[in-house]
């Protein structure tokens, strides 16, 4: 079946609840058995719950793997991945990420022998000399966060598996919509559903998602063992978001696209971080591995933080909030905000710089958010 009926019929069978049309939320800790000795389908939530396994069937089917796993964050979600290695191995790390994975990475793995190497994986010499090196696993995000630079999928799960290494890759950005990282090799597929996922800024969820069975069952086994699942109520929200998410994220690339192509012919703006334009250093990867570009995107402003407060300042129309991913537009400082957490000197040898700042392009009519933009850009001034 193609994607949208997945994403409406995946994961449920109405012969299963009683007839119900929607995945009723099994608010429950423990379930029955049928005797002694006889266990039904389910017997504790923590090891199993229906309107999770809805959900973890759903996830499964739209990233096209065999086994998902829902989880209360995506930061649990990559905790419990990240459990998958032992002390002692080293992991390669995409140098451009998202600040809790990094921070994941710094102050909690490390003091448990698990390394991280940071390695810029556009570059093919510097991922072969890490892996030559020795790792147990490459971790990639792509499109990154905030800087929108991509990393080539198959490319790297390729290295990664001549190396013996498995290859990880957050695909938060794109959602399942937009890329399929396992249709290009890589291992694990890791998501914060809280963005574009669920959509609807009202769930924070984690999932990851493989073809391979016997990572399945070591994740299953540690999503059990460490307790990291997601609550059927959280379950319930994120598998009614994902049924509009192809149309969701259709809207949401065309309101970005417009934006960026809008933003990039203000003079007050020095640069559009945005890969669907031809602008972009790596249009050609983005056509060749993405149907679509997502919502979120950055830009660089001419006139430095300054610039960049004021227009913060100035929007009505955007939020000023972290995240993405939702039906409404969100405008952050990500030096300041989202990537605070990064040491200053390695944030600012990244390029995430105080001229920067990300969107999170919305659902609203695009005339408005442009107007909003046009107001805020002119903010400040007299
Ligand atoms: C938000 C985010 C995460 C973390 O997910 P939470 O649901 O906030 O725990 C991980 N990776 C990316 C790319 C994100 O945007």
């Amino acid at each position: 079946m193609k994607f949208r009926t997945l994403s409406i019929h995946a994961g449920h069978r109405p012969s299963d609840h009683q007839g119900a049309v929607m995945t009723p939320i099994y608010q429950t800790s423990t379930f029955a058995f049928r005797g002694v000795n006889q266990p039904g389908p389910f017997e504790y939530s923590r090891s199993g719950n229906p309107t999770r396994k809805a959900l973890e069937e759903c996830l499964a089917a739209l990233e096209g793997g065999a086994a998902g796993f829902a989880f209360a964050t995506g930061m649990a979600a990559e905790t419990t991945v990240a459990m998958l290695f032992q002390a002692g191995d080293t992991v390669i790390v995409h140098n451009d990420l998202y600040g809790g994975t990094y921070r994941l990475f710094e102050a909690v793995f490390k003091s448990k022998g698990i390394r991280a190497r940071y390695v810029d994986l556009r570059d093919s010499e510097s991922l072969e000399e890490a892996l030559a090196a020795g790792a147990a696993g490459v971790w990639i995000e792509s499109p990154t966060n905030p800087l929108m630079n991509l990393v080539d999928l198959r490319a790297v799960a390729e290295a990664a598996h001549r190396h013996g290494a498995i290859a990880i890759c957050d695909n938060t950005f794109l959602s399942p919509y937009f890329q399929r990282p396992l249709e290009f090799g890589v291992d694990i597929v890791v998501h914060s559903t809280t963005k574009y996922i669920n959509g609807h800024s009202d769930v924070v969820g984690g999932a990851a998602v493989v073809s391979d069975a016997g990572l399945a069952e070591r994740i299953g086994f540690l999503q059990n063992a460490m307790g990291t699942c997601a609550g059927p109520q959280d379950c319930y929200l994120t598998l009614r978001g994902i049924k509009t998410l192809a149309i969701r994220m259709e809207e949401h690339n065309r309101n970005a696209l417009a934006i960026a192509g809008w933003l990039a012919a203000r003079p007050e703006v020095e640069r559009v971080l945005h890969p669907g334009l031809p602008s972009h250093p790596q249009h050609e990867l983005a056509r060749k591995q993405m149907r679509g570009y997502g919502g979120t995107f950055s830009f660089r402003l001419r006139g430095g933080q300054e610039a960049a407060f004021s227009l913060l300042g100035g929007v009505r129309v955007f939020t000023l909030a972290e995240s993405l991913g939702g039906v409404e537009s969100l405008i952050e400082h990500p030096a300041t905000m989202t990537h605070a957490s990064m040491p200053p000197a390695v944030r600012e040898a990244m390029g995430i710089t105080p001229d920067l700042i990300r969107i999170s392009v919305g659902l609203e009519d695009v005339e408005d958010l442009v107007e909003d933009l046009e107001g805020a850009l002119g903010h400040g001034r007299s």
